[in-house]
């Protein structure tokens, strides 16, 4: 079907009725509360500006964690409601999460009796959801554990466990789960304004990115979970609204497996900033991050700050035996914390809280920002709690703590499509994604760019911008044939494609 009559029916369903709850953004936060909503049973609409996941929830450093430096900041209630998320989220989506191992290397004993126990003490307050017991280990030990690690001053270790997922993956899934529950979800659908009536707001006003047209949809309530971009709404609901977000940019950059063999994560405990910085395997490759740097104004496509980059990339030959340089980067990305601004106005952004926040506008706009992508659930409940309060929908039990996510691999659509054409062949030999992965993205998960395939439902951009380059355009000739594109369109995609590209590469 072409992609402009999918795209006309698509908004004639968003238009069609007055919904329950219109959620704005598609990030972690936003689609975690279409599923925990839809599953409740309330009919939902989510509209996303750009694409699923394409904000922050798509560069997380990929853990899921409790969060050991949140403990050191004394968070501890923070700690134990993520610890909680850590396990129900491995437990409902096991094919894009999974447990790691950590290694924090100890150059001294004091550092090894101090980490020790803290670590000890985070192990102890996972409780009933403990998924691996925290050990000391000694030099030997260490050194068989991280066999890349650089032996000067070594004293030993002290091995942890936490967890580790698919970002974007686990966004397009939820996605899907949520569509499964009844909701209907529309990415590409940039949310401008409020419609208000009696200074209560009804609705809103929405452009649309692909046909370059506005259209409006009705909601009991909006709840407006943009991300770093929640200041937009929230500023136009109330006239002289201070900023509620703090944006504070961090980056990752990924380099091939060789350099860290083994399966075990490297974390530092502290860097020179104060920050702990992780080595991660992460999909055969290592991602290292990251920083926190406060920028002015939030970007959809934020770009690594050289110093940025010297900063982790010196901190990481610190602690290897052969230096990581420029030419070893296959990939750099930047993401955006939406800090919850606090009193502290001028201080760094790394001692702003990671908790969330959700505040109730008297027009009725909900607004949910902060927090983590471990506790999106948690988040998308207490936002719904809101939302049936708010719109008096009586009480609707939440469900999510025992809902398993959807997994397009054990989907019927999925195996049908490895079975035909070249379904079952890789796009490049040297990474397992199969071209029914593109045919499944833009047939059922809203794929509507190269990006969306290359970058979010596939995860080549953030793994090699050079592989990433060579797929552009085989992958777009693909997409041409399902959604009908003319060779104006193909030509306008590739070439978007080509320039942002170059965002991820620092060669
Ligand atoms: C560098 C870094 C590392 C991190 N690592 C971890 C980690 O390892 N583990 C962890 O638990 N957490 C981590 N986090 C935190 C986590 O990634 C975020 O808390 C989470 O992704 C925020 O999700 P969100 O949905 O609120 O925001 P976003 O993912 O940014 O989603 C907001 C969405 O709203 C859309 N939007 C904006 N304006 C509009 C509009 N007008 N109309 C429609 N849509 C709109 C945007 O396009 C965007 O997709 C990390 C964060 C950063 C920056």
């Amino acid at each position: 079907m072409n992609w402009i009559d999918i795209r006309k029916e698509q908004i004639k369903k968003a238009t069609s009725t007055e919904y329950d709850l219109l959620v704005v953004g598609g990030g972690a936060t936003g689609l975690g509360i279409a599923v925990d909503a839809a599953s409740r049973g309330l009919q939902v609409l989510l509209l996303e500006s750009n694409d699923y996941a394409k904000g922050t929830s798509s560069r997380s450093t990929k853990l899921v964690h409790g969060g050991v430096r949140y403990l050191a900041q004394g968070n501890i209630k923070l700690v134990r409601e993520a610890l909680k998320e850590r396990s129900i989220l491995l437990k409902n989506a096991p094919h894009v999460t999974k447990i790691q191992s950590f290694v924090v290397p100890v150059y001294s004993l004091w550092q090894k009796f101090f980490y020790g126990t803290g670590l000890k003490i985070y192990d102890l307050m996972s409780g009933q959801w403990r998924i691996g017991v925290t050990k000391l280990l000694s030099y030997n030990e260490t050194i068989d554990a991280l066999p890349w690690i650089n032996t000067k001053g070594l004293v030993g270790g002290i091995q942890y466990f936490d967890g580790q997922f698919d970002d974007s993956r686990l966004c397009i899934d939820l996605m899907k789960t949520a569509e499964l529950h009844g909701a209907f979800l529309l990415n590409y659908a940039r949310v401008e304004k409020l419609i208000k009536k009696n200074q209560k707001v009804v609705g809103v006003e929405v452009y649309d990115v692909q046909l370059k047209q506005t259209f409006s949809c009705l909601a009991k309530v909006v709840v407006n979970a943009a991300g770093v971009f929640v200041d937009h709404l929230l500023q136009q609901d109330t006239v002289d609204q201070a900023p509620m977000v703090a944006p504070s940019q961090g980056i990752h950059i990924v380099v091939d497996k060789k350099y860290f063999p083994g399966i075990h994560a490297l974390m530092i405990p502290k860097t020179d900033d104060g920050r702990v910085l992780f080595v991660v395997p992460w999909l055969d490759k290592a991602v290292i991050g990251t920083t926190d740097t406060p920028v002015q104004s939030a970007q959809a496509e934020p770009i690594a700050f050289q110093q940025e980059i010297d900063f982790v990339l010196q901190h990481v030959s610190r602690y290897s035996k052969s230096p990581i340089g420029k030419a070893d980067v296959l990939s750099v990305f930047a993401g955006l914390r939406p800090l919850v601004k606090s009193s502290n106005a001028g201080g760094p952004t790394s001692l702003l809280s990671r908790d969330h926040t959700i505040m109730v506008n008297p027009s009725g706009l909900i607004t949910i920002t902060g927090g983590k992508w471990t506790t999106y659930r948690k988040m998308a409940k207490d936002a719904v709690e809101n939302v049936l309060f708010v719109a008096k929908l009586g009480k609707k039990p939440c469900v999510t703590e025992d809902l398993a996510i959807h997994n397009k691999y054990q989907d019927q659509a999925y195996h049908l499509l490895l079975e035909s054409d070249n379904g079952s062949q890789k796009l490049h030999e040297d990474y397992p994604y199969l071209w029914a992965d593109v045919a499944y993205a833009v047939l059922y998960e809203q794929a509507r760019t190269i990006e969306d395939v290359l970058a979010r439902r596939t995860r080549f951009l953030f793994l090699d911008a050079v592989v990433t380059n060579q797929l552009i355009e085989p992958v777009a000739k693909k997409m041409q044939l399902l959604l009908e594109w003319s060779e104006e369109k193909l030509e306008e995609e590739i070439n978007h494609m080509k320039e942002l590209v170059s965002c991820y590469s620092i060669q």
